[in-house]
């Protein structure tokens, strides 16, 4: 039960790594998404899909996602 409300965990970017290559938004949009100023920004959601993310975290050339 308590394992559950640990789902609440959300995804930070370190933008000073991010090289806008748009793989995460690939693997996972209904998180990631480029906003107007250009970068990525991570969606506001109350709950965010701990494999997609993981995915995506794995997949990001720049090392530059995690979970807060
Ligand atoms: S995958 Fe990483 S480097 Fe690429 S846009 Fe997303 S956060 Fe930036």
């Amino acid at each position: 039960m308590a394992q559950k409300m640990n789902m609440m965990k959300k995804p930070i970017i370190d933008l000073s790594d991010c090289i806008l290559c748009g793989v995460c938004q690939d693997v996972c949009p209904e998180v990631f998404r480029l906003n107007d100023a250009g970068y990525i920004e991570v969606v506001e959601l109350l709950d965010y899909s701990r494999s997609d993310v993981d995915e995506a975290i794995k997949n990001c050339p720049a090392d530059c996602i995690a979970w807060e």
